[in-house]
């Protein structure tokens, strides 16, 4: 049986959490002299730290219940806080597998927790027998999955059996999952050890904004309220956001432009002489292997073309995100006439 009390940190456990004596005023008229704000201009109140307006927008678009959503600044955030709540620093693990997004690694060194690296197979899916022994280790609190799978861009199958088999929390890294028709979100409530992260800085366009999302629990949403800075969200932040979650033909227009440019980069890709294979994504950037990573990631920089060269955990593989048809079109065109 799962039990959050034992995963929690025990000064976790503890906390009695930052409040404001305008808690119980929250949404309410009056003459605040409480918080040392000033009382002249536009932007001179702090934000709402429920940030209720835009969870009952999240809930909408995502059909799920305001108390089970977390909002981040960035989905990072919500990463980092995962580590702080259930992680006790130089004493427990987390667990992923790799090659994934490197965040994972940074908030673990960051917080001074051991994070176990298990590698995907050559299909960068979880062999779940080495997988499941793993997880045997009782230090081990937590769990990263990214799924589409940054930088590989495929699905991760079986993650339901990692989620049944480990004690401890799983976090599902949903960044891409708006570009996909799989998502856990639906399951939640099946698994008490569950947590999604979702984000609008991908399909929704709003990366500037930084503003992620952790679906959970009630239980497990508290706490990540409960330590969370009371103000994480600043007040224009929340305002482009609750506008852009208005806009859901927007967003579909734009997924749909996307995911047409993806495919079609990937089939002029394949055809490159450089190209030694395109993996299949779900996401909105293109994995690929080329005969010489450094040499073309060189090449592309020289001509003002930035990707993410992956050769150290991935020989030979450069990861490109997809852009505008325009920009898409100028990076095929000068690959074109490379002589690489
Ligand atoms: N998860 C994954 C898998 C990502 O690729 C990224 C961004 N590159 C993030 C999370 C971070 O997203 P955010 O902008 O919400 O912090």
């Amino acid at each position: 049986m799962f039990d959050l009390n034992t995963i929690v940190r025990p000064n976790i456990l503890a906390l009695q959490p930052y409040s404001s004596a305008r808690d119980e005023y929250s949404g309410k008229q009056g003459i605040f002299l409480d918080a040392n704000e000033n009382p002249f201009g536009e932007l001179n109140r702090y934000p709402d730290p429920y940030q209720s307006e835009l969870k009952d927008k999240i809930a909408l678009v995502y059909s799920i219940a305001p108390e089970n959503i977390f909002i981040g600044n960035g989905s990072d955030e919500a990463i980092d806080l995962c580590l702080r709540i259930f992680c006790e620093p130089g004493k427990d693990k987390a667990l992923t597998f790799t090659p994934t997004y490197g965040m994972y690694k940074v908030s673990a060194a960051i917080n001074n927790i051991e994070l176990l690296e298990i590698p995907l197979n050559a299909e960068f899916q979880i062999d779940i027998n080495s997988a499941i022994a793993s997880l045997k280790d009782p230090a081990i609190k937590v769990l990263f999955i990214c799924s589409p799978n940054n930088p590989s861009g495929n699905t991760i199958e079986e993650i339901e059996t990692m989620i049944k088999n480990f004690k401890g929390i799983v976090i599902v890294d949903e960044a891409y999952a708006d570009f996909t028709n799989s998502s856990l979100l639906e399951k939640l409530g099946m698994y008490p050890n569950l947590v999604i992260l979702k984000t609008l800085s991908k399909a929704w366009g709003l990366a500037a904004v930084r503003l992620g999302m952790a679906f959970g629990s009630k239980a497990i949403i508290d706490l990540f309220n409960k330590v969370k800075p009371p103000y994480n969200i600043s007040t224009l932040n929340y305002k482009a956001a609750i506008e852009k979650l208005g806009d859901i033909q927007g967003f579909e227009k734009a997924k749909f432009l996307l995911i047409s440019e993806r495919e079609r980069m990937a089939e002029a890709l394949t055809k490159l002489p450089q190209v030694v294979k395109v993996y299949p994504s779900q996401a909105n950037f293109l994995l690929i292997e080329v005969r010489n990573a450094n040499r073309i990631y060189d090449y592309l920089k020289q001509n003002n073309i930035i990707v993410r060269n992956r050769n150290q955990e991935i020989p030979n593989c450069i990861r490109i995100t997809v852009g505008t048809p325009d920009e898409n079109k100028k990076l095929l065109t000068i690959l074109e006439n490379s002589t690489l």
